[in-house]
Parts: C-alpha cells; sequence; structure tokens
C-alpha cells in the first residue's frame, strides 16, 4: 500500500520527530521512556491545519489523553489524528473531508507548552512515523490576481494640470484643469495645503501661466 500524505501546516518546521523518549529522573520523580507517537510540527496558533489524506472523520472532540482538541480521519487503510488544536473543529464524526482540506487551527489545548500540531498516523492499529509519508505540500491558496496599475496617460503627465492667469501668476487665482477640460476655481486654502504637501517633499506644483484671454475662453466647471 502506497501511503501519500499531504503536508498539514505547509511551510511549518518539525520540531520532535516519532520516537521513543527515554526514561529520566526529574525532581526524584522517575519519569518512564514513552512513545512520541506523532510528530511535531512548530506553528503559530490559529494556522490552518490541512487534511493529510481524503477520508471521513472518525473522532471529533476532547482527547482526554492529553490531546486536547482533536480530529480523527480514517481512510480504508490507515488513519491520521491531529492533537491540541484551538479549538473544537466544526466537523462531525461521519463528515467527509478531502485531501488539503482545513479541518482545524493550531493551537495549545490539552497536554502542551505552546502552540503546535502534533500530527499521527495509524495503520493496523499501530501508530507509526507519518513523516516519511508526508510527501506532498497541498497546492497554495490561488493568490489575488495583482491588478494592473493605471499606466498614466501621457498627456495628463505632460500637461500642466493647474492654470493661472498671465498676470496673477500663482499668487493669484489657480484653476485646476478638469478632465471633461473645464477649469475649477481651486479655493485659496486648498490650494496652501496642496503646495504645503509637495513642498514637505522638495517639489513645487508646476502651474501652466496662460494670457488671461485665453482663460477667459475655458469653462468653468
Ligand atoms: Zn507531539
Amino acid at each position: 500500500m502506497a501511503i501519500k500524505l499531504l503536508h498539514p501546516v505547509p511551510g511549518a518546521p518539525v520540531t520532535a520527530r516519532f520516537g521513543w523518549r527515554p526514561a529520566f529522573t526529574e525532581n526524584g520523580v522517575w519519569v518512564p521512556a514513552m512513545l512520541h507517537n506523532g510528530t511535531d510540527y512548530a506553528a503559530k496558533a490559529g494556522t490552518p491545519i490541512r487534511a493529510m489524506h481524503s477520508g471521513r472523520v472518525t473522532f471529533a472532540g476532547w482527547d482526554y489523553a492529553g490531546g486536547g482538541n482533536a480530529i480523527k480521519i480514517g481512510s480504508a487503510q490507515y488513519s491520521t489524528m491531529f492533537l491540541h488544536m484551538q479549538s473544537p473543529t466544526k466537523l462531525r464524526p461521519g463528515d467527509h473531508v478531502s485531501a488539503g482540506q482545513i479541518v482545524g487551527y493550531v493551537g495549545s489545548t490539552g497536554m502542551s507548552t505552546g502552540a503546535h500540531l502534533h500530527a499521527m498516523l495509524q495503520i493496523g492499529g499501530q501508530w507509526v512515523d507519518p513523516l516519511p509519508y508526508i510527501t506532498a505540500t497541498p497546492a497554495p491558496a490561488p493568490k489575488p490576481k495583482p491588478k494592473p496599475k493605471p499606466i498614466p496617460q501621457e498627456d495628463e503627465e505632460m500637461e500642466p494640470q493647474f492654470i493661472a492667469g498671465k498676470k496673477d501668476g500663482t499668487n493669484g487665482k489657480v484653476y485646476q484643469l478638469t478632465a471633461a477640460g473645464k477649469r475649477r476655481l481651486v479655493p485659496s486654502p486648498e490650494w496652501t495645503a496642496r503646495r504645503a504637501v509637495e513642498a514637505a517633499s522638495g517639489n513645487k506644483i508646476p502651474v501652466g501661466l496662460v494670457p488671461d484671454a485665453e482663460l477667459a475662453k475655458i469653462p468653468q466647471a
């Protein structure tokens, strides 16, 4: 049987592998050797957990053996299980799960000292190391297409947006040319503010000077 599992938290590093942890003594208390029966991945709380394969939910709830919020997903020949999830999964036993589907979120519930995912694989009733079977990464969610930047029209760039009568210059009335080819009087406070903003970045707003007679021909907006 060829088992192919998807990475449950794409990009997250393995922090503890499956295997026996030797017995040790802590504060005079002997702690027996125990099997770390899954693979630990470090990931921030709230990171989506993805089903490693398709199947059906066979357990969804609190794991009293220390696993906290847990989910177990079974297929014909094997099962996988996730522990320490942030919150109970919304899935229920019997629900169909697709490979790569989000089934929960990384947390630190149960016997856990920090946010991580404990991912397990069970074959024939035995917990085995899932790592050698995790061969693929779920396809990343399609990125939203970047919006094309509007290409500034050359004409708009070249022609002055602001005009003023020749006699008055920039100290007099300044008009903004609208897209419709009309002139809009820029109120004095607005003009002062606009110039201050540009001046702060070392720029000067170009103002096209036209003879008063020509200015008069441009319709008012
Ligand atoms: Zn673990």
